[in-house]
C-alpha cells in the first residue's frame, strides 16, 4: 500500500443471504468483488444507476455494513475485522454525508444541540471547546452569521442550509475520510452547484478523501478527480474524471454519458446505442459479462465469461472484452 493511498479496498464482497424454507440460502450480491485505492485528498466519485450497490459500497467502507469477503485496509491497518472498542477511532476519522438530511436530525433539537452531541459522545468535556468547535464548524460550511443560525431548528433552515448543516456535522470530528452518498441529489439545480463547490473546497483547504456516490455523472466535474462506474455490484472503468468522459472504454460509461441532457436543441435526438434497461437482479447474475443483456457489442465470449479488469493506459482500468488484446 502506497503512503499516499488512505483507503485499500481489495475484493471486497457484500452478499446479503436470502432464507428459503428448507432450502439453501440464495445471496443478493450487492457487491461481488470491488478492489480500489482512495488517495490522501482525492475525491473518488463513484457513479452507477439505483441500486448497482453504490451505497452499500460507500457503508461498508465505513464499516456500517459487516464484509462477507475481502480485505479494507484504512491508513495502513487493517479495518476489514474490528469491532467494538477497537473500531472507535475509525468512527471518528471517518464520516458520512447523507443524501436526506433532515431525516438523520433530531427534529427537537436546535443546531448547536446537533452538532455539540458528537462531541460529547467522542469524549470533548471542555464546554468551551465544544463551542468553539461548533462555530469554527459553521464557519466552515458558511452557516453566517453564526448567531442566526446556531439556535434554529432543522425545519426552519432551507434544503441547501440543511445540507450545510449535515457537512458541519461531518466535519465536527475533524475527520480524514468522508462518503457523501448523493448529497446534492435532493437539492434544487442552483443550490447544487454551491454544495459541491464547498466540499471541493474542504477537500482542498482540509485534505479530507471523498467517497462522491451519484447516480449523475453530470456532476462529477464539478467535485472529484477520478471516476468509478459500477454497474451490478462490480467496477467496470475507473479513471481521472477528464479520460473516462472524453474516451470512455465501457459500453456502460457510453450509456451514462449519452443520457447526459445535452443544453443542446440540435442534439436531443441523437440515437441511442444501449439497450434500455433495468440492472440485473443482484440474486441471479447473468453469466459472463453482467451487462451482455444491455450492450450493443456483445459477442460470444461476453456470454460466457466474466472479463477482468485491465489496465489499457496508466490509471484507466476497464473491465471489458472489447478491450482485451487476444
Ligand atoms: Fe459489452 Fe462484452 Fe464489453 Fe460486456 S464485455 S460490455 S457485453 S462488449
Amino acid at each position: 500500500m502506497s503512503n499516499k493511498t488512505i483507503l485499500q479496498v481489495e475484493n471486497l464482497k457484500v452478499w446479503f443471504p436470502i432464507k428459503r424454507l428448507f432450502k439453501t440460502p440464495l445471496y443478493a450480491k450487492a457487491v461481488d468483488g470491488v478492489s480500489f485505492n482512495l488517495l490522501k485528498g482525492e475525491s473518488l466519485a463513484l457513479v452507477g444507476e439505483s441500486g448497482c450497490g453504490k451505497t452499500t459500497l460507500g457503508k461498508t467502507c465505513l464499516r456500517l455494513i459487516e464484509p462477507t469477503f475481502g480485505r479494507l485496509i484504512y491508513d495502513g491497518r487493517d479495518i476489514t475485522h474490528l469491532s467494538g472498542k477497537d473500531l472507535k477511532w475509525y468512527r471518528r476519522e471517518a464520516q458520512m454525508i447523507y443524501q436526506d438530511p433532515f431525516s438523520s436530525f433530531n427534529p427537537f433539537f436546535p443546531v448547536r444541540r446537533i452538532l455539540e452531541e458528537p462531541l460529547i459522545v467522542n469524549g470533548v468535556k471542555s464546554k468551551e471547546e465544544r463551542i468553539n468547535r461548533i462555530q469554527e464548524a459553521l464557519q466552515e460550511v458558511k452557516l453566517l452569521p453564526i448567531e442566526d443560525f446556531i439556535n434554529k431548528f432543522p425545519h426552519m433552515l432551507s434544503g441547501g442550509q440543511r445540507q450545510r448543516l449535515a457537512i458541519a456535522r461531518a466535519l465536527i470530528l475533524r475527520p480524514k475520510f468522508i462518503v457523501a452518498d448523493e448529497p446534492v441529489s435532493m437539492l434544487d439545480a442552483s443550490v447544487r452547484v454551491e454544495i459541491l463547490y464547498l466540499l471541493k473546497e474542504l477537500q482542498i483547504s482540509q485534505g479530507i478523501s471523498f467517497l462522491y456516490i451519484t447516480h449523475d455523472i453530470a456532476t462529477v466535474k464539478y467535485f472529484s478527480d477520478r471516476m468509478a462506474v459500477m454497474y451490478s455490484g462490480k467496477i467496470v472503468e475507473l479513471g481521472e474524471i477528464r479520460k473516462v468522459i472524453t474516451s470512455h472504454l465501457h459500453p456502460y460509461t457510453e450509456a451514462l454519458i449519452e443520457a447526459i441532457p445535452d443544453p443542446d436543441p440540435n442534439n436531443r435526438n441523437v440515437e441511442r446505442k444501449v439497450i434500455p434497461g433495468e440492472p440485473q437482479n443482484p440474486v441471479a447474475w447473468p453469466p459472463g459479462c453482467r451487462f451482455h443483456p444491455r450492450c450493443p457489442y456483445a459477442m460470444d465470449i461476453c456470454r460466457v465469461e466474466e472479463p477482468p479488469m485491465n489496465e489499457v493506459e496508466s490509471g484507466h482500468q476497464v473491465a471489458c472484452w472489447l478491450r482485451i488484446k487476444k
